[in-house]
């Protein structure tokens, strides 16, 4: 279960295998190592086979193309609105609940001949990095079992390093794609904010959230970014830009690249082995022809922070739709309007997301406005100037993606802040909404994956997965499979 999407199609349109086979061998591994990793939330095997046959139906028709995608197995984070199938974000406040529409990341997944295997679990409303404030599974680490996949699209990530789709969608608003993609092995890109429509994406920060692909390769996650991309009039933040073909500058190499070296994220406590397989990764870089800037961001330090107030300040309003009125949960003990929406946020929510709620609320709220919200507002425009001042010396930068390899599962769960610190060098990247990829450097003593971040100009994903794929195609990170 390696094949790439490019050896599928191949496959597929020789008549070598058909769909309906591909979707059955996926769907049969599906069942032979869920209980072990955990992934999804919903498997939708029949829906699956349906879709395969159209595909097969698709391969052999003179007026159908069967799509970029098409008859290809994909996985989807729950918290993408799927028409007629459940969509939980991994909360109870949404368990049994069933949207009447599709969200356009999967309306445009169908429109390329996607075949789609299931939801994927995620920490509630993606809040988290560990995937452990899902309410609905328990999602393990493909590569350790007794390790947390990350998060908060941990079953989007655990489920492609485990060979249960060959692709798969997660949503990234602090690192939520980059993070897990390191902790299992993984290639995941976050886009520039505003590539990918969020209309029907459950939402958490608005001004944060971005969806984007996990995939084995970096060819196949630009594969799928270029079938999910593009604007869309149902999602006023959603840009007005042509997509580019991600695949055509794949091999145009990196003679000549500037990659900024940033000192802020080279810190105390970043792990040895992560440090040095990052440093490593550099230094192949520039044995390929790129030339190492070195730079400086300096309002990294306040991303964290900074963050986590614009992100719960969001939270916190966007949330507010969840009052057991329209749909979801609803909790009725008779006592009237007011007692509904307590109780019913009481049972449906939990503690990662009140906490969030609470946070964001005191936040905004009338005295503190502008000593938190506001002052958080104008140091992210910082953050964002301090990118803009470091790409007019270099074209990419490299970081490591998190400060660790994948962590115990518990191990974080007691103290929030030592989880929050999970993504202290992907949050700088999401407040300048600008693109960036994780893609596998290494495997530590104990064959944990390690990530290596790659952050590009606004708008240019083409130059980032044209560096990461220079190095894929120099290393063998990506062709290891855990072992399950
Ligand atoms: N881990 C971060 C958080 O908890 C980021 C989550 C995300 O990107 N969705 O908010």
């Amino acid at each position: 279960m390696t094949e790439t999407i490019k050896e599928l199609l191949h496959k597929l349109s020789s008549g070598a295998l058909t769909s309906v086979e591909l979707t059955s061998n996926y769907l049969d591994r599906i069942k032979e190592v869920e209980e072990r990793v955990g992934a999804f939330i919903t498997v939708t095997g029949e829906e699956a086979i349906n879709s395969a046959l159209v595909a097969d139906a698709n391969v052999n028709s003179p007026d159908d193309e069967p799509g970029p995608l098409g008859g290809i197995p994909v996985g989807v984070k729950d918290i993408f609105c799927t028409d007629g199938v459940r969509t939980t974000c991994a909360s109870k406040i949404l368990e049994n609940f069933i949207p009447p529409y599709d969200s356009t990341v999967v309306t445009k997944l169908k429109e390329a001949g996607a075949v789609i295997v299931g939801k994927l679990n995620m920490d509630e409303f993606a809040m988290g990095s560990s995937s452990e404030n899902s309410a609905l599974a328990d999602t393990r680490n493909p590569w350790d079992l007794e390790r947390v996949p990350g998060g908060s699209s941990g079953g989007s990530a655990a489920a492609v390093a485990a060979g249960e789709c060959v692709v798969s969608i997660g949503t990234d608003t602090g690192g939520s794609i980059r993070q897990p993609a390191a902790c299992c092995g993984i290639v995941g890109l976050k886009p520039t904010y505003g590539r990918v429509s969020r209309f029907g994406m459950m939402a958490f920060a608005s001004s944060l959230d971005q969806a984007g692909p996990f995939a084995r390769t970096v060819e196949d996650a630009a594969i799928v970014l270029g079938a999910i991309a593009g604007h869309d009039e149902k999602d006023s933040t959603s840009l007005d830009e042509p997509v580019p073909d991600f695949t055509a500058t794949l091999n145009d190499g990196v003679e000549g690249l500037r990659i900024g070296i940033p000192k802020e994220f080279f810190i105390e406590g970043i792990d040895p082995e992560v440090e040095a397989a990052v440093r490593a990764a550099i230094d192949l870089l520039k044995s390929k022809g790129a030339v190492v800037v070195d730079i400086s961001l300096p309002h990294t330090h306040y991303s964290v922070s900074t963050y986590y107030i614009v992100a719960t300040a969001e939270a916190s309003s966007n949330l507010a739709r969840y009052d057991g009125v329209k749909y979801g949960l609803r909790v009725d003990n008779g006592g009237g309007l007011m007692d509904m929406y307590r109780d019913t946020r009481e049972a449906g929510f939990g503690a990662e997301v009140k906490r969030r709620i609470m946070l964001g609320t005191y936040v905004l709220s009338s005295g503190y406005y502008d000593a938190y919200y506001r002052k958080a507002s104008q140091v992210r425009t910082l953050i964002k100037r301090d990118f803009a001042e470091a790409y007019k010396v270099c074209d990419v930068i490299i970081t490591p993606t998190a400060p660790t390899p994948a962590f115990k599962i518990g191990e974080k769960t007691a103290e929030p802040l030592t989880m929050y610190l999970s993504d202290i060098f992907t949050l700088s990247s999401s407040l300048a909404g600008v693109p960036a990829i994780s893609i596998p450097c290494g495997f530590t003593k104990e064959n944990l994956p390690i990530g290596l971040q790659i952050i590009g100009h606004h708008l240019d994903e083409a130059t980032v997965l044209r560096t990461a794929h220079t190095y894929e195609q120099a290393t063998e990170w990506h062709t290891r499979v855990a072992e399950l």
